[in-house]
């Protein structure tokens, strides 16, 4: 049987030939699900050899990744603001910009209570399960269209303890039938943006294992933030808060169409690499 290292080594060169980045890193967290460790322990134990079973999955994991299947969807886990969250090809896998979306409600309303909000779109649920987390008495709703993306949100909350703070709703984007007229605090959404054309240039882990109806609106890459814009004037209370993730080169758009929607005090939060990310208003 090949050792630690020894394995690590052949399959770093045979994802680096499939074209795979990052193949060495991918070799050992891959390895590190199999073996059921942290990755950095396996330098500890690289003359261990495997046993039939730890190899029969891991060339199956392997395998995975050299079709260009998503790290995360074989590992079937992401960390995302600390916390912990399961993944499948149901949902978006969680980006780190997101985080920005998420920091900048919790640093703007964490000394308010008992607030109302409403996540479009909730996919993992990871937005929804942080707000819960760590906004005091937070009441969230969840909003997806997808019965399977509702699922892996659900257990997520259960996993973090906040299962009694989210209410989770299979609704699609226009919200009708949900009766929260001048009554949410805040809206927030990470929504599909991704235009038609920048879809079908996307790199392959996405186009082919992420569900699409995340990604894209199979339009300009705007026609969810209107129609969340013009569903949130109603649904928010007076003075009542709206956060939209962005993709780079949106916000000014999407700040013309709050303004349009009667938000004011318009706010932008740049992203780890300078990138304007996430477009906040306030309802006038
Ligand atoms: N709210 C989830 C996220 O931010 C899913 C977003 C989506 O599916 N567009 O990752």
């Amino acid at each position: 049987m090949p050792t630690v290292l020894e394995i690590i080594n052949l399959s770093n060169d045979y994802l680096k030939n499939k074209g795979i980045d990052s193949p060495r890193i991918n070799a050992e967290l891959l390895l590190a699900k199999v073996l059921n460790c942290k990755r950095l322990d396996l330098y500890l134990s690289f003359d261990r050899p495997l046993v039939e079973s730890e190899l029969t999955l891991y060339r199956a994991f392997i395998k995975r990744r050299s079709k260009n299947e998503p790290l995360q969807y074989i590992v079937g886990s992401v960390e995302f603001y600390g916390l912990e969250f399961v993944v499948n090809s149901s949902v978006l896998i969680p980006r780190q910009e997101t985080e920005i979306l998420v920091e900048s409600i919790i640093t703007a309303n964490n000394d308010r209570g008992n607030l109302k909000i409403l996540d479009i779109g909730t996919g993992s649920g990871i937005i929804a399960i942080c707000l819960a987390k760590y906004l005091n008495q937070a009441q969230v709703f969840a909003l997806d269209s997808s019965a399977d993306a509702l699922k892996v949100a659900k257990g997520n909350a259960i996993v973090n303890g906040v299962e009694e703070n989210i209410n989770f709703i299979r609704q699609d984007i226009n919200i009708d039938g949900i009766n929260f007229v001048n009554d949410i605090d805040i809206v927030v959404s990470n929504p599909p943006y991704i235009s038609n054309e920048e879809y079908s240039k996307l790199q392959p882990e996405l186009r082919m294992y992420e569900p699409r109806i995340a990604l894209t609106d199979d339009s300009d890459g705007f026609s969810f933030f209107k129609t969340i814009s013009q569903k949130a004037s109603k649904l928010l209370k007076n003075h009542g808060k709206i956060y939209f993730e962005v993709s780079q080169g949106q916000y000014q758009q999407v700040e013309e169409i709050l303004k349009l929607e009667n938000f004011i005090n318009i706010n932008i939060y740049k992203d780890y690499l300078n990138i304007e990310r996430v477009v906040y208003g306030e309802l006038n």
